[in-house]
């Protein structure tokens, strides 16, 4: 693309689209070619938009009208459901993203918009009357200013996932997406800063790297951060914010296990899984079912045919039709996953993949071909760690107990699968796997108005559903004395 018509981000502080403190070029990781700038952004930038939220939860009637909340959010769904190609153009271009994928992002971007929308109006406490002159109302407020620190795995949908309750129940906030998608955060937030309503400082975009996330998790005056990436980033947000002892919220990494008994229905528990490894966005998915558990009986076959559908998936550049696994997003995320591959061919099968692809066109980009790895132990490095990218290793057991002791094995605990035709197996299974979401007999789907979240090193805190909307809320008991002569039953 040219420079001339190359589109420049900007930050948004205080209603205003600003620079940054430098500018960076993003590069297709499907094609290598430069897509648009994002803004790097400094101290500077993150002070002034802190200073714009504080000034649009103290000042302005947003915190304390709901009805305003409602109007501007449905108004930007609208706007986004009119700009769903527009937006998946963007995610697809800087993301290699596969394009239907994106669109069905965008969508979610929309539905999420519209689902807190319509719950703005449920941001209500209780009344308690623990003595008959005392009435105590327990009213629910914004936390104030969230900072919102979000990775480049599904920004459009984590941007929604993020900004939809917290706006709905009042708060003001600060987004920093990941440089590497800042774009298309940067477009999904145009749409939200066009609408005349919205006051200026309530939504704030400061895109930069690292730095500026650190900056945020001691910044005094973020009161609340909501933090989306990696385990070992959410321990050191979790120890920074304890400076300033923030509200926070933690969705983090995982390596979800996926129990495919022998009496399940093997075309539907094949498609959940191939589904559940998330090849369709190279594996990097947070709920991706990366571990596969087969019972002894049907693991030669099932393990086969799974390789069979990993080898006959066509890799490519998202943007274009039939493609059904796209790059991975960077060089860095390439060398990281090609390591993993390594240490799979030393401690297991490879069954699928396990290799660069650099075919024609695709020498350009970061593609890995979809991966099986067999005959995997339960405490391999391949089992235990989140490779990101698309590589699944396949583990064996025997019974319902070895299966629920690998599922829960590892230090994640944010989703789960299990395929079988025995409703007492299922839910014998779902209840003993330590993670914040099971699916039985399907795989990967999540609605506005269900929670979700993780156990243990997965997170804490859920997001989505009214959950999710209390995440972003603070609880406060305003206790009334009344005069005891007047009081019931004086
Ligand atoms: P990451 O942890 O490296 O980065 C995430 C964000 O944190 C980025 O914006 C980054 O700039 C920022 N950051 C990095 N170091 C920081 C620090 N010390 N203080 C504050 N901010 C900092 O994660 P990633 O590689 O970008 O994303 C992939 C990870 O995100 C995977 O582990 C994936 O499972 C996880 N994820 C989880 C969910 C979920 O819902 N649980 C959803 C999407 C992604």
């Amino acid at each position: 693309m040219s420079t001339a018509t190359m589109k420049r981000y900007r930050n948004l502080i205080g209603g205003e689209w600003v620079v940054g403190a430098e500018e960076r070029e993003i590069r297709s990781p499907a094609t290598g070619h430069v897509v648009h700038t994002v803004p790097v952004s400094g101290e500077k930038q993150l002070d002034a938009a802190v200073v714009a939220a504080r000034g649009a939860v103290d000042s302005g009637s947003w915190s304390w009208d709901p009805e305003l909340r409602a109007r501007v959010l449905f108004e930007y769904a609208r706007l986004v459901r009119e700009n769903i190609d527009a937006l998946a153009t963007e995610l697809t271009r800087e993301s290699g993203k596969v394009f239907g994928l994106a669109k069905n992002e965008a969508r979610r971007l929309a539905q999420s918009i519209e689902y807190f929308a319509g719950i703005t109006r449920w941001v209500y406490g209780r009344t308690i009357s623990p003595r008959p002159d005392l009435l105590n109302i327990i009213v629910r407020e914004p936390v104030g200013v969230v900072g919102a620190i979000l990775p480049w795995n599904m920004p459009l949908g984590l941007v929604a996932r993020t900004l939809g309750p917290a706006l709905a129940a009042g708060n003001a906030i600060v987004i920093k997406p990941d440089e590497l998608t800042a774009g298309s955060s940067a477009a999904a937030l145009e749409l939200l800063a066009s609408i005349p309503d919205l006051p200026a400082g309530v939504v704030n975009l400061v895109a930069g790297g690292d730095g500026i996330g650190k900056a945020m998790t001691a910044h005094p005056d973020i009161d609340m951060i909501a933090f989306t990436g990696s385990s070992d980033t959410g321990k050191e947000v979790m120890r920074a914010c304890a400076g300033t002892l923030k509200k926070l919220s933690l969705e983090l990494g995982g390596k979800s296990p996926v129990v495919v008994f022998d009496d399940a229905d093997l075309d539907r528990a094949l498609a959940g899984t191939v589904e559940g490894a998330a090849f369709y966005h190279a594996g990097q998915i947070c709920l991706a079912g990366t571990r596969v558990l087969v019972q002894d009986s049907l693991y030669d076959e099932f393990t086969d045919r799974l390789a069979e559908r990993a080898t006959n998936m066509r890799v490519g550049d998202g943007a274009e039709r039939g493609v059904q696994c796209g790059p991975v997003i960077s060089e860095a995320q390439l060398q990281r996953v090609l390591d993993y591959v390594e240490v799979g061919r030393g401690e297991a099968q490879l069954a699928a993949g396990g290799r660069r692809l650099t075919d024609g066109a695709l020498a350009d980009g970061y593609f890995v071909a979809p991966t099986v790895f067999r005959d995997v132990a339960p405490d391999a490095r391949i089992a235990q760690e989140e490779i990101f990218g698309p590589v699944v290793s396949a583990l064996r057991f025997s019974d319902l107990g070895e299966a629920a002791e690998i599922a829960n094995g590892t230090r994640y605990g944010l989703a789960a699968g299990v395929f079988t035709r025995d409703i007492d197996k299922a839910i014998a299974l779902a209840r003993r796997v330590r993670a914040g979401t099971v699916w039985v007999n399907t795989y990967g789907q999540l609605f506005q108005n269900s929670e979700m979240g993780g156990m243990r090193e997965s997170g804490m805190g859920r997001q989505y559903g009214l959950e999710g909307l209390h995440e972003y809320t603070e609880l406060k008991n305003i206790a009334i004395g009344i005069d005891p002569r007047l009081a019931p039953g004086s």
